[in-house]
């Protein structure tokens, strides 16, 4: 089979959001590009029963190379953000705090170093509807230098050399989101916020975080 190996990954990471709770039913979609192929999950089909034939090949037009369902509804954007970015693969989900999140900012201000992960502070991408080509360009401008951003009344996106880098990444998403809400539900006035010096020196620091390879 065509990318098989690409396939089955694609298959594992929709079925690991579902394990951590990171999607609502099937809302969220995978990719990963290979060259001029891109590798990206069916449009609504179960993640429990996917198997690595339901995931389809396209060009990075569109076209089908080999696909046997509708490709995600969000090809347009995993096209664009291909286009836009360097980034090898692509993982966009609907948890809740990242969609909450995104309903009250227009950027998650720089209150956890964590922030420093994503490239700077994480953008939110205007709304645009699901699918559309304004989307794509919405959210691969959020994207600009970054390997994370929200969409408005949407979801979350990470990107990423690698599908297990892109989607390793979707969980801090998640935390980040969730603190800020639980912060500013308590006290919006008197957050801390960290300054551009100590977001430096964090993204320093975590270029060189865990263990050396
Ligand atoms: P698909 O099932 O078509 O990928 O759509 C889910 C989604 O997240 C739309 O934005
Ligand atoms: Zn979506």
């Amino acid at each position: 089979m065509l990318l098989e190996q690409e396939r089955a990954e694609v298959v594992r990471i929709c079925q690991e959001m579902q394990r951590q709770g990171l999607v609502v039913g099937t809302a969220g979609n995978v990719s990963v590009r290979v060259d001029d192929r891109v590798v990206i999950s069916p449009s609504g089909m179960e993640y429990a029963d996917l198997e690595p034939g339901d995931v389809g090949v396209h060009d990075l037009t569109g076209e089908p190379v080999d696909a046997r369902f509708k490709p995600s509804s969000e090809l347009p954007l995993h096209l664009a953000v291909y286009a836009a970015t360097d980034a090898g693969a692509i993982v966009h989900n609907h948890a809740p705090a990242s969609t909450a999140l995104g309903l009250l900012v227009d950027e998650i201000p720089a209150t956890h170093y964590y922030s420093a992960m994503f490239g700077g502070l994480i953008r939110v991408a205007p709304y645009a509807t699901f699918g559309t080509a304004e989307l794509a360009d919405n959210v691969a401008r959020a994207l600009d230098g970054r390997l994370g951003a929200l969409m408005a009344n949407h979801g979350a996106i990470t990107v990423g050399p690698t599908l297990s880098k892109a989607f390793s990444l979707l969980p801090y998403l998640e935390y980040v989101c969730e603190v800020q809400l639980r912060a500013m539900a308590a006290s919006p006035a008197t957050m801390r916020v960290l300054s551009p010096e100590q977001m430096r020196e964090a993204s320093a620091g975590l270029s060189g975080y865990g263990q050396s390879k």
